[in-house]
């Protein structure tokens, strides 16, 4: 079983280094506000402002905090079910960055796979996404194949059968556990 993991919003809190940055130029915003993938538009930011602002805080990637306690842990018993790739959608500028937090945090996997854009993982190879963007969840449910969708304030809005929602990574564990055998087909 080939299972992708995510890493900004399900792994790392880089939305929290990026409000940190955002809130000292700009009026606060909570993480509660952002209750939309492209909550940007309703606080005037520009797409690729936002984009090159993730890509700046990555560069500070030691201050980035994880999403919750035990990911090494977590991670390895995922390893137990499956070969787990780090799947991630990001400037390429900012692959060392990644690679480098995921070491220091103890997070081991196999392959590490960067592409352009989000909505592209669901083309790649692998029963099991775990991932927090609404879009990519729908993209992959379309390509009929298993999604687990991370909960994050700007993923609540889905409510779709196909779609699993995780609280915490440790509930992946125990759904594919559950489940394993229809997610090999
Ligand atoms: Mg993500």
């Amino acid at each position: 079983m080939k299972i992708a993991l995510d890493v900004d919003g399900v792994l790392a809190d880089v939305i929290k280094s990026w409000l940190h940055y955002s809130n000292t130029r700009r009026s606060i915003i909570t993480k509660n506000e952002i209750t939309e993938w492209n909550f940007w538009k309703k606080f005037d930011i520009k797409p690729d402002e936002f984009d090159n602002e993730l890509s700046f805080c990555w560069k500070s990637w030691k201050k980035i905090p994880p999403t919750e306690n035990e990911l090494s842990n977590t991670v390895y018993e995922l390893a137990n079910l499956g070969m787990v790739d780090i799947v991630t959608a990001r400037a390429h500028s900012t692959d060392a960055y990644v690679k480098n937090w995921l070491k220091t945090q103890n997070i081991t996997y196999h392959k590490y796979v960067s592409v352009e854009e989000g909505p592209k993982k669901a083309e790649l190879d692998y029963d099991i996404y775990i991932d927090d963007s609404p879009i990519n969840a729908e993209k992959i449910a379309n390509s009929r194949k298993n999604i687990l969708l991370y909960s994050q304030p700007w993923n609540l809005a889905i409510c779709d059968s196909r779609i699993k929602r995780i609280e915490k990574l440790m509930d992946a564990v125990k759904i594919i556990k559950e489940h394993k055998s229809s997610f090999e087909n």
